[in-house]
């Protein structure tokens, strides 16, 4: 029998439970491992992501020995002519959770259903640990908070890591060529070998001090796999089964990290949840926190925009940040935080804009994590940080960045103040560099401005 593997964001040959059950299906057969290169997506994902992708298809492809399909067009079209060619029994997928690709995946199956030879779209397994929509609080509800959703999560747990012995046998189709990508793939290799090797460096040397160094822009101490977990090079499930092993064999402090690490893929799930119970998140706040007619519209506020977009705020750590993210297509999580805490609270510009930039740029871009993230930091989301907590440029920059490094790094103009002191280069007066922009807003005014608006929506709340 054959059968078809069609690959979205699961682009791996271990831990995968769809292939697996694919690879069953067609007995002594032989399975089709397919991607469709979906217009939608190409049309909308920004060049960075789609680079990153591009690179993970040729890994895919050469791990396959050259055997892995590609083909252009509608997955409603797409995928039925390619089972029908090859006469498949079944179409096997990991299960699309976000809201573009369970309308795709419910079109796809009616398609395979209204053939002349009706074929099963089959889900196994997804993206996440736990998958979105399985858990519910006592009162058959969804969390709506993280704590809670992180304990039900840690004793629902997970299944361990699937493995076969068996080899699969792939069906040679002819497949088209790749495109070449416009954007650069960010600076980490791309491809589930790559993904793997830096997981087991980063269990060597990363993890220990994870918990301590994670925070910090300035060093190299955290995983760097979220483009790899986003495109399913590694499965959540393979990291969490070595952490156990981690936990179990490593010094307290490596406990201790291994603890932070689960919670920041509990933290993924729990987005993905959220999502999946509301498929508008990705663009509508699920709490308004300040007034409509309170945010900052007209050519003042795109020219603020404009100047956060290319890291020209005068604010050093969020200059930093936006630079690092123009220059690689990644930016570390501390600065993600405080300049979309800039963006939304500083200069009053909603954070469905700052979103759709970061979907734009980031290589590790995903619906899920960026506007959930977005919706924590605006204040806005289902467990978010609350709307006065307002991240203050500076201070952020001299806990994080103690010594200037990431600052110097990435805003050249900046490379010659020594120290903590490039945090706040209008304090050197003259010798302040000639090149680097003014602030383009006093934090302390704008911080006021930001906690007024949000007390006139909460008054307005009180009076209906
Ligand atoms: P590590 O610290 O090594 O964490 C390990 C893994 O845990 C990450 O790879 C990621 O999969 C997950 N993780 C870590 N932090 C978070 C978090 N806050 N929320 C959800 N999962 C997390 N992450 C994305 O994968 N895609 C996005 O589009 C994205 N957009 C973001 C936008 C904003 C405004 C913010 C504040 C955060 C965003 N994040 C996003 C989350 C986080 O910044 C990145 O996952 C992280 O910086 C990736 O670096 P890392 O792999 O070295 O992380």
């Amino acid at each position: 029998m054959t059968t078809v593997c069609w690959f979205r964001r699961d682009l791996r040959v271990r831990d995968h439970p769809a292939l697996l059950t694919a690879r069953e299906a067609a007995g002594d057969g032989a399975v089709v491992a397919l991607y469709v290169l979906d217009p939608a997506l190409w049309r909308t994902a920004g060049a960075p992501r789609l680079a990153y992708l591009v690179a993970s298809l040729r890994a895919l492809d050469e791990q396959l020995g050259g055997r892995l399909v590609v083909r252009t067009g509608e997955p409603a079209t797409v995928v039925p002519a390619v089972a029908r060619e090859v006469g498949a029994t079944g179409v096997h997928v990991s299960a699309a959770t976000e809201p573009f690709g369970r309308r795709r995946d419910s079109m796809v199956e009616r398609a395979l259903h209204d053939a002349a030879r009706p074929v099963p779209l089959v889900a196994t397994g997804s993206p996440y640990a736990v998958a979105p929509g399985r858990l519910l609080n006592r009162s058959g509800t969804p969390f709506q908070v993280f704590t809670p959703y992180r304990t039900a999560w840690l004793a629902h747990g997970w299944h361990s890591p699937a493995t076969s012995d068996r080899p699969t046998t792939w069906v040679p189709l002819p497949s088209e060529e790749l495109p070449a990508p416009e954007g650069t793939p960010g600076v980490t290799p791309a491809g589930e070998r790559a993904a793997t090797e830096r997981w087991q460096t980063f269990l060597d040397e990363g993890l220990p001090g994870y918990a301590t160094h994670r925070d910090r822009p300035d060093l190299a101490g955290t995983s760097r796999l979220s483009a790899a977990l986003r495109w399913g090079e590694l499965h959540p499930r393979t990291l969490l089964a070595d952490l156990a092993t981690a936990e179990r064999d490593g010094d307290p402090t490596t406990q201790d990290s291994v603890r932070v690490f689960r919670s920041q893929l509990a933290w993924r799930d729990f987005h993905a949840d959220t999502l999946w119970h509301h498929p508008d998140a990705r663009s509508r706040s699920l709490r308004p926190v300040v007034p409509d007619d309170s945010w900052a519209t007209g050519p003042h506020a795109d020219a603020a925009f404009d100047a956060w977009c290319q890291g020209r705020t005068g604010y050093p750590f969020v200059d930093a940040g936006m630079r690092e993210l123009l220059t690689t297509g990644f930016m570390h999580n501390r600065a993600r935080m405080v300049t979309a805490s800039f963006l939304v609270k500083d200069l009053h510009v909603p954070w469905q804009r700052g979103a759709a930039l970061f979907l734009d740029r980031l290589v590790d871009a995903d619906i899920a994590q960026n506007q959930l993230n977005w919706q924590w930091v605006a204040g806005t989301g289902r467990d978010a940080a609350p709307f006065f907590r307002i991240f203050h440029p500076v201070t952020q920059g001299r806990r994080f960045d103690p010594d200037g490094h990431y600052v110097r790094r990435w805003v050249p103009e900046l490379r010659d103040i020594a120290g903590a002191s490039v945090h706040e280069p209008w304090l050197l007066g003259l010798h302040a560099p000639q090149d680097y922009p003014e602030r383009l807003v006093d934090h302390a005014a704008e911080r006021l401005v930001a906690l007024a608006d949000a007390a006139a929506a909460r008054a307005a709340r009180a009076e209906h």
